[in-house]
C-alpha cells in the first residue's frame, strides 16, 4: 500500500549526517506456553500470507500501558488473576528483525524489557547480545516511564551496550543528554543519540525506513511522536499514546489509511475504568471512540490493532464483551509474540 504520514521524499542516509482470561478454567498455562501460543497464532493470521521466514518483521514484544499488568499495587481481579497464573502482559515496545542481515532495532525501551528481550528469537539475536550489541538502533517515543526508563537495563549497571543509535524527537534527545542517569548512557557513548526531523523519512538501513510524526501528548519531560516504518513491502504505525484525536492537527483516518498496519493506543476502553483517579488527567482517547472514527479504513483497508492497554481496560480479556466488539468491528488486540511482515 502506498502513501503514508507525508510523500515519501528522497530518503536521508544517516551516515550523511495474557491475556488475563486466557486458560480460563482450564489447565495453567506456563509463560512460555502462553507466549509461544501467542506467537503461533500470529504467524497463522491475517495479513501474513505473502511473508518468508526471512522477510523483516515487527515483533511485539508488549501491549500494556507503562505500568504493565499486573500493576504495581493493583489487587483488582485481572492484576491478581495474571499474577497468579504468571501470566503478565508487558509494557507497549517492539522489535523489528531482519533475519537476512540479522540486523535488530528495539522500538521503545521497557521497564519490562529484561523479559521482552527473550522474546526475540531469531538464532543471531543472542549472539549480538553476547557482543553487547543487541540492536543495530533504538526507537524511542517519549520520556514517560513505560517508554524508556528500560535504556536503564543497557546501561553500566546491565548489559552495558556498544555505541547504539538512539533515534528519538530533538527535545527527547535533550532530556537523555542533560538528565541522569541517562546521560551517563549518552556520556558513556553507549546511546548513539540521532535526534530526528519530524515527518521525514529516514533510511535506517537497506530494507527499513521509518518517519517519526509529532503526537499532541502530556508533555512533562518530553514531546511525543509516533514511529511509521516501512520495510521492502508493507508499513506499519507505531502510537501507543495520544491525549486525543481531536487534539492532532492530522486526520488520524488518512494517516492510518497510509499504513498496512496500525498499532494505536488503546489504554482505555471506557472513561469509568480508573477508580480514584481523574480520567482528565491521564487523558487517551477511549477504544469505542477510535473504532468509530476508523470503522471503514479497518474494514477495508489497514490492520488496525490496539496496544497500551491500561490494567483496567476488559479487552484484555480474551472473550470479554469488549474484545468480542473489538472483533466484530473487524479490529482487534495486539498481543505478545505476534508478528507483522514489513
Ligand atoms: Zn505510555
Ligand atoms: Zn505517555
Amino acid at each position: 500500500m502506498d502513501g503514508s504520514l507525508q510523500e515519501r521524499g528522497s530518503p536521508t542516509h544517516w551516515a550523511a549526517q495474557e491475556c488475563a482470561a486466557r486458560g480460563q478454567g482450564g489447565a495453567r498455562v506456563s509463560r512460555r506456553e502462553f507466549l509461544g501460543a501467542a506467537a503461533g497464532a500470529a504467524l497463522l493470521g491475517p495479513g501474513l500470507s505473502s511473508w518468508r521466514r526471512a522477510d523483516p518483521y515487527v515483533l511485539v514484544l508488549g501491549v500494556a500501558q507503562d505500568g504493565g499488568m499486573p500493576q504495581t499495587g493493583c489487587y483488582a481481579p485481572r492484576c491478581d488473576r495474571a499474577r497468579e497464573r504468571d501470566q503478565p502482559r508487558y509494557v507497549s515496545s517492539l522489535a523489528i528483525v531482519e533475519p537476512d542481515a540479522g540486523r535488530y532495532y528495539l522500538v521503545d525501551a521497557s521497564p519490562d524489557l529484561r523479559q521482552q528481550m527473550d522474546l526475540i528469537d531469531d538464532p543471531g539475536f543472542r549472539a549480538r547480545a553476547r557482543e553487547r550489541r543487541p540492536f543495530d538502533g533504538i526507537f524511542l517515543t517519549h520520556a514517560h516511564m513505560g517508554h524508556y526508563l528500560g535504556l536503564a537495563h543497557l546501561g553500566r549497571e546491565g548489559l552495558g551496550i556498544a555505541p547504539t543509535p538512539c533515534y528519538c524527537s530533538p527535545e527527547m534527545a535533550g532530556f537523555l543528554a542533560s538528565n541522569g542517569p541517562w546521560n551517563l548512557l549518552v556520556d558513556e557513548g553507549r546511546l548513539d543519540l540521532r535526534p530526528v526531523e519530524f515527518d521525514r523519512w529516514y533510511e535506517i538501513d537497506d530494507s527499513l525506513s521509518a518517519v517519526a510524526t509529532p503526537i499532541p501528548h502530556r508533555p512533562e519531560f518530553s514531546d511525543t511522536v509516533g514511529w511509521t516504518f516501512r520495510g521492502p513491502g508493507r508499513s506499519l504505525l507505531y502510537l501507543p499514546d495520544i491525549d486525543s484525536w481531536e487534539a492532532w492537527d492530522r486526520d488520524v483516518a488518512e494517516i492510518v489509511r497510509g499504513v498496512d498496519v496500525a498499532l494505536l493506543d488503546g489504554s482505555f476502553y471506557s472513561p469509568g475504568e480508573v477508580p480514584g483517579r481523574n480520567i482528565e488527567d491521564i487523558p487517551h482517547p477511549m477504544v469505542p471512540h477510535t473504532m468509530d472514527l476508523l470503522r471503514e479504513v479497518a474494514r477495508d483497508e489497514t490492520e488496525v490493532l490496539f496496544i497500551h492497554l491500561n490494567n483496567t481496560n476488559p479487552a484484555l480479556d480474551e472473550g470479554s464483551a469488549e474484545a468480542r466488539e473489538i472483533a466484530s468491528l473487524g479490529f482487534a488486540v495486539a498481543t505478545e509474540g505476534q508478528r507483522f511482515g514489513l
